[in-house]
């Protein structure tokens, strides 16, 4: 990851979002299961609601957009105004499918978090080069679109082959990199460790520009990660359904958290 980290982001991504009105935020990667199918991942959907509540606090209308496969987490998290859009990469339809949603719902800002970019060669991948194009949805065409069309975009990630990861030198940072490197780039892109807690640092960049407190408690983001494994969540690195975040126990994340809220106090 230090290989493709770019640095100056988190600043000027946050001084974006302060001036939102209306942010798309998406979020959910499918990943292996133990037993060798498909499910979200841990890392992502409770940090975007995190995002989300602290936009709103900013005054900020928010929205959230996933997939059937996703969604379920996001909605099972209480995230209101909560788009379920299942567009197919392959759709030739797919440019003018992505323009209406953003027509319709005009984002000032759009946020990523750990969300797959399409490759090089037009599919999804996860981390292990697997071919997940089925089971995601085109949601990068509305970054691509709304680039594009001169609205900001951030994206968040932490593998290389999510959405806001094009451009930066995926090919040889990771393995695989060459077949899985996401070619959809952002305007912020931020890239830490592990996406949730690229999302802390950017509510803790919010936090410090706003002169108050952002960031969830801790007692919220365990409460959060049991909510998204009851909805079928599973682990993104040992594909298990235990309260653990890239193969990394909670407490972990809950450390970041607490040293990104102490950079960030006031
Ligand atoms: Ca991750």
């Amino acid at each position: 990851m230090a290989a493709f980290w770019r640095r100056d982001q988190l600043g000027p991504a946050a001084q974006a979002l302060a001036t939102a009105r209306r942010v798309v935020i998406t979020t959910g990667f499918p990943v292996a299961t133990e037993d060798g199918g498909l499910a979200p991942e841990t890392d992502g959907p409770g940090a975007a609601l995190a995002l989300g509540k602290a936009l709103g606090r900013l005054g900020c209308d928010v929205r959230y957009v996933s997939d059937t496969t996703s969604a379920p987490l996001l909605e099972a998290l209480g995230a209101r105004a909560l788009d379920v859009l299942d567009l197919s990469v392959t759709d030739t339809e797919l440019e003018t499918k992505a323009k209406a949603y953003l027509s319709k719902h005009d984002p000032s800002h759009l946020v990523s978090i750990e969300r797959p970019g399409r490759a090089k060669d037009g599919h999804y991948y996860t981390m292990k080069a697997r071919r997940i194009t089925e089971s995601v949805s085109a949601l990068d065409e509305l970054f691509r679109i709304a680039r594009e069309q001169g609205t900001p975009t951030i994206g968040i990630g932490d593998g290389g082959n999510e959405i806001g990861m094009g451009g930066l030198p995926i090919a040889k940072a990771v393995e695989h990199g060459e077949r899985i490197a996401s070619v959809i780039a952002t305007d912020w892109v931020v890239v830490s460790g592990v996406s949730t807690w690229g999302t802390y640092g950017l509510i803790g960049a919010l936090s410090r520009d706003a002169g108050r407190d952002l960031l969830p408690s801790a007692a919220d983001v365990r409460a959060r990660l049991d909510v998204v494994l009851e909805a079928g969540a599973v682990d993104g690195v040992t594909g298990r359904r235990a309260p653990m975040i890239d193969g990394l126990a909670v407490e972990e994340t809950l450390e970041m958290l607490e040293a990104v809220r102490a950079l960030s106090a006031p």
